[in-house]
């Protein structure tokens, strides 16, 4: 297969593979597919898919497996057609019928996985993470900020263009704990799933994220 890089990242709400995932994507430069601020971007826009999802994410539970598994096939195949060199995928699967359902979609269209990334960090410092973080309001920018370990320079705007940062719904702490109980009951299966497969690479996401970035950046070169 020429030149591909396919790559998932994996890891529980917090662990920063959101972050990883985005500098990856810009590094390789191709395309960052996160199913998480695709469906913030589809209850935003009140598409049908949005109006499906909202009730789920904001309480903080995962939405139902056939909405995310036809959102990624639609990606997939049009990314497929196009001069192809890989993906980064970041949020998906979540469940084992996600996983089975990117087997079966990968085989028709002849994509190998590259390795999955394993983002790894503590519950409580997941916790933290969660509630103290921040996001550029601005679509295009994206950055992520953290109130304990990464603070804007400016209270509330971004460093990168300016814009007001905010907290998203599903990072309050109650929120953040039910994305914790769904991760640990449905998402960490996955981590033996890869493994078997002998695709999973285990990071340190504790660290400072320009060593967790570097140790990624090891794994995929
Ligand atoms: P994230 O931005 O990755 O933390 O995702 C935010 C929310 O979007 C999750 O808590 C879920 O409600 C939903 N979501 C994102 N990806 C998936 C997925 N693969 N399966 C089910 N729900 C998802």
């Amino acid at each position: 297969m020429p030149n591909e890089t396919n790559i998932i990242f994996f890891g529980a709400p917090g662990a920063g593979k959101g972050t990883q995932a985005k500098k990856i994507s810009s590094k390789l430069n191709i395309p960052h597919i996160d199913t998480g601020s695709l469906i913030r971007e589809a209850i935003q826009n009140t598409t049908e898919l949005g109006e499906r999802a909202k009730f789920f994410v904001e309480s903080g539970k995962l939405v139902p497996d056939q909405l995310v598994i036809d959102l990624i096939r639609e990606k997939l195949i049009v990314l497929k057609d196009r001069n192809y060199k890989g993906f980064i995928l970041d949020g998906f699967p979540r469940t084992i019928p996600q996983a089975n359902a990117l087997e079966h979609l990968l085989l028709e269209l002849n994509i190998k996985l590259t390795c999955v990334i394993n983002v790894q960090a503590p519950e409580e410092i997941l916790i933290k993470r969660l509630s103290s973080r921040r996001i550029c309001s601005n679509k295009s920018c994206g950055a992520i900020y953290n109130l304990i370990s990464s603070l804007p320079k400016e209270e509330n705007k971004c460093d990168v263009c300016s814009s007001k940062l905010y907290q998203r719904k599903d990072d309050t702490k109650e929120a953040a704990l039910e994305r914790l109980n769904e991760y640990r009951n449905k998402t960490a299966p996955l981590e033996n799933f890869y493994r078997d497969l002998n695709l999973l690479k285990d990071v340190n996401g504790t660290k400072d994220p320009d060593d967790v970035y570097n140790e990624i950046v090891k794994f995929i070169s």
